[in-house]
């Protein structure tokens, strides 16, 4: 047994996010005893659920935990019948998940997009588009870029259309700002990524449009000279939108600004068939200790599904290797996880939302039979 122990913050959250969570730790258990390291997982409530037991969607006992911990492994939050009751600051999106980004300083957003073949029926493509396989990985910047730029709405008066009286409107603008800094560290994330996948890294901007975009190309390409064993290539953000859909399996890494990263990852996460398998890593600095990171699925707290024991967890699982891979560098449990979500779908093993009928060797399983058979698999 390796002496160190490793600290987890799990935070489920509302909706579907604790019966999923539920899974990940007893798949995170099944590896800890099969891999031999040890984990401290402590939950804490978030969203409406640390709204209900403190009175905040981020309760002060939840962030000092998550100081305390080596990574976080995130559910969602969030209720649409409940959200709307509350000032927009203190929604449990912006109150707690961006405010978590920000404590943290979470600026790189993985994307993994992985489809399996067996489930090639859950592609929006036809199957000659899915080409050899889709296994693209998004790198997003998060901390800069449009999103944070500065922003600004007002009143204009145009004086020269006066007659007969001033022409008002309003005008709202954001700033896309980025600096060398920002963009050679999210390079390094992808650069390294690529090091561990297919050695490709698809650089996406509007260098042709945006001064942004040349600056984002030139450091890119400066980076790059630190991973001669990693090939690069540009793309314009337009052309990157279609390839993905056109040509998906041509890409390795995609390496993105924050708003541009949004859109695509949203767009690859599509081609994935459903929100229930696509986990993702919010990455911040690196600490003596490994990459501190939040880990959580790409989708919400599916309230449609919520409580009914249906929902895929496979999302959340993934998180967790996610996790193992990225904060804590035990690479063989985070593959050997991955390798059994893999095994146990190639099997047949289908919660409701990849299930097909037409699929003759089938099963329709709950939530729980999914992560027990994954964790059996482990
Ligand atoms: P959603 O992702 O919760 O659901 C969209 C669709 O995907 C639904 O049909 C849902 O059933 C399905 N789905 C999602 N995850 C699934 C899973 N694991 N297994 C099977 N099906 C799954 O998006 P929404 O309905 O727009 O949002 C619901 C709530 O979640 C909102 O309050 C929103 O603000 C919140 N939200 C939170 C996060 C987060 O915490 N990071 C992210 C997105 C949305």
């Amino acid at each position: 047994m390796s002496s160190t122990s490793y600290r987890i913050a799990a935070l489920a959250g509302d909706g579907i996010g604790p019966e999923v969570m539920r899974e990940a730790i007893r798949v995170l258990r099944a590896a800890e005893k099969k891999f031999e390291f040890a984990v401290e997982i402590t939950e804490a409530p978030v969203g409406w659920a640390g709204i209900d037991a403190a009175g905040k969607a981020l309760p002060d006992a939840t962030l000092k935990l998550c100081r305390h911990a080596d990574a976080i492994l995130f559910g969602s939050v969030g209720l649409p019948q409940r959200d709307p009751a509350l000032p927009k600051e203190q929604r449990p999106e912006r109150a707690a998940l961006l405010r978590l980004r920000k404590e943290f300083d979470l600026f790189a957003n993985l994307r993994p997009v992985k489809l399996p073949k067996c489930l090639s029926h859950v592609c929006p493509l036809r199957p000659e588009r899915q080409g050899e396989g889709i296994d693209i990985l998004v790198v997003r910047e998060l901390t800069a870029g449009l999103y944070f730029g500065p922003k600004s709405t007002e009143e204009v008066v145009d004086l020269k259309e006066a007659a007969p009286k001033p022409h008002r409107f309003r005008r709202a603008t954001d700033t896309m700002v980025i600096t060398t800094k920002e963009i050679e560290r999210i390079a390094h994330v992808a650069f390294q990524n690529a090091c561990l996948r297919r050695r490709k890294v698809t650089s996406i901007d509007k260098a042709n449009i945006l001064e942004n975009g040349v600056l984002w190309r030139e450091v890119v390409t400066h980076v790059h000279g630190d991973y001669p064993e990693v090939a690069l290539e540009h793309m314009f953000v337009d052309n990157g939108a279609m390839q993905l859909l056109l040509r998906p399996s041509q890409f390795d890494v995609m390496l993105c600004e924050n708003t541009f990263g949004d859109i695509l990852s949203d767009e690859a996460a599509a081609l994935g068939g459903s929100l229930g398998l696509l986990p993702s890593a919010s990455l911040g600095k690196t600490r003596a200790s490994g990459t501190f990171g939040l880990y959580e699925p790409a989708g919400g707290t599916a309230p449609d599904i919520a409580g009914k024991n249906i929902a895929n967890p496979i999302a959340q699982i993934l998180s967790a290797a996610l996790l193992l891979r990225h904060s804590f560098k035990l690479e063989q449990a985070a593959t050997a996880i991955e390798a059994a979500v893999e095994q146990v779908m190639a099997a047949g093993h289908r919660t409701a939302d990849i299930y097909s009928p037409d699929e003759k060797r089938a099963r329709k399983v709950s939530t729980t039979e999914m992560g027990s058979a994954i964790a059996a698999s482990v």
